[in-house]
């Protein structure tokens, strides 16, 4: 089967590389956001929306012109993909899965991607790489780049530059190790499984939490553009990039011992909607600290949840394995001894007690233990009655395409 993996690593830009890496990103923002202008004037005035290349011819003439001569010092694949994102996210609009495309502000996820890969040159051994109309640029080489090369992506987050270097290469499918086991999310407890493991939150989120607090305050204090506000206002991009750093760390670390040691993963089917119920709790199970939760906690968590789940999905992919979805009712308040339901089996947040059996466990232990069994139903409806033969369930034919 063939593998997508994005490697990505710290740039190391010159004086001079550094200049051009904004003025690229610049350049691309500019591209994007004059496009966006004019398909909002064109609709303003009834005329059909540009397709990307109608948008391209236009790109060529913006290069040509006088006004905007400087956009020929800028490679043209990156200028040219900013107007396929462009169009992507139309697409991504029209289908419902995205809101309108915005203007793109300066700061706010500077990037860009050289699509024409064979111009790009990598040289592992001295950990360098050549990206058109840069030149060589150093990286922080952590690790062994696989495959071919298909694109680069080069962006700034935290006042530093990364690359991120997506390859493909050919790998046998490889078979599934472990058995199954199901897994309750939650907030006072990141994950716990069907057989007792438990993964704990990410605490250093309450640290940081307090640190950002006051450095957003800070910011608020200062005269707006002043050198203290830019200051401060770095600052607070500082710990923001911080907490990310911090919760990609933990969720690749949870979601990579999670997919080593099972082959077949479930998971509750949770919506947008059942997550912020979730933190909220219900009247009969309030959560703890739902204020505490309300504001960044919950929106980290609720992002993390998400976050996890896709990476449980490739990388279980990855080794063969499969993740199973299944919907989050009564994962609960079922009792896994007897099969009794009922809201009154969980008196506690923390504690289930069958009021017909008496089976007493952890209730997250519990929830994971019927999301494996809804797991287990939920394939057994997948066996086709006449071969017997059991049919991969729809997640795992995904093949694992996204970054590690
Ligand atoms: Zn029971």
């Amino acid at each position: 089967m063939q593998r997508l993996q994005a490697f990505k690593f710290e740039l190391k830009p010159n004086g001079d590389q550094a200049r051009d890496l904004r003025r690229f990103a610049g350049s691309c923002r500019f591209v994007y956001n004059r496009a966006l202008a004019l398909q909002q004037e064109r609709y303003a005035t009834g005329e059909k929306k540009l397709g990307y290349f109608g948008l391209s011819k236009l790109l060529t003439e913006w290069r040509n012109s006088t006004e905007t001569a400087w956009l020929a010092d800028v490679p043209v694949h990156p200028l040219r993909q900013s107007l396929k994102d462009l169009d992507q996210a139309y697409a991504n609009f029209f289908a419902k899965r995205a809101d309108a495309p915005r203007f793109k502000k300066k700061g706010q996820s500077d990037s860009f991607r050289y699509s024409d890969s064979e111009k790009i040159k990598l040289d592992q051994a001295n950990s360098r790489i050549f990206l058109p109309k840069l030149g060589w640029l150093r990286y922080r080489n952590s690790r062994e780049v696989l495959g071919v090369v298909k694109n680069v992506t080069v962006s700034q987050s935290g006042g530093k530059w990364f690359v991120s270097i997506q390859t493909e290469r050919e790998v046998e499918r490889p078979i599934p190790q472990g058995g199954a086991v199901g897994i309750d999310m939650g907030i006072v407890r990141f994950a716990t499984l069907s057989d007792g493991t438990v993964y704990a939150p990410l605490n250093s989120f309450k640290r940081h939490e307090t640190r950002l607090r006051k450095a957003q305050q800070a910011l608020s204090r200062k005269v707006k553009f002043s050198n203290n506000w830019k200051k401060a206002k770095a600052r607070v991009q500082r710990i923001h990039s911080r907490i990310r750093n911090a919760r990609r760390d933990f969720l690749h670390k949870t979601s990579t011992a999670i997919s080593k040691n099972h082959a077949m993963v479930c998971i509750e089917d949770l919506q947008v909607g059942n997550m912020t119920k979730s933190a909220a709790g219900t009247i009969a199970q309030p959560g703890r600290n739902v204020r505490g939760k309300a504001g960044l906690n919950k929106s980290i968590l609720d992002q993390g949840w998400f976050e996890f789940r896709r990476q449980l999905d490739y990388k279980l992919a990855w080794r063969g394995g499969w993740l199973i979805a299944v919907p989050p009712q009564n994962t609960s308040r079922t009792c896994p001894c007897c099969g009794h339901v009922s809201a009154d089996n969980r008196q506690t947040q923390d504690r289930f007690e069958c009021v017909e059996c008496g089976f007493e466990e952890n209730a997250d232990v519990v929830g994971a233990i019927n999301v494996l069994r809804a797991g287990h139903a939920r394939l057994a409806c997948e066996v086709s009655p006449a071969g017997g033969q059991q049919q991969e369930p729809t997640e795992a034919t995904q093949s694992g395409s996204m970054s590690d």
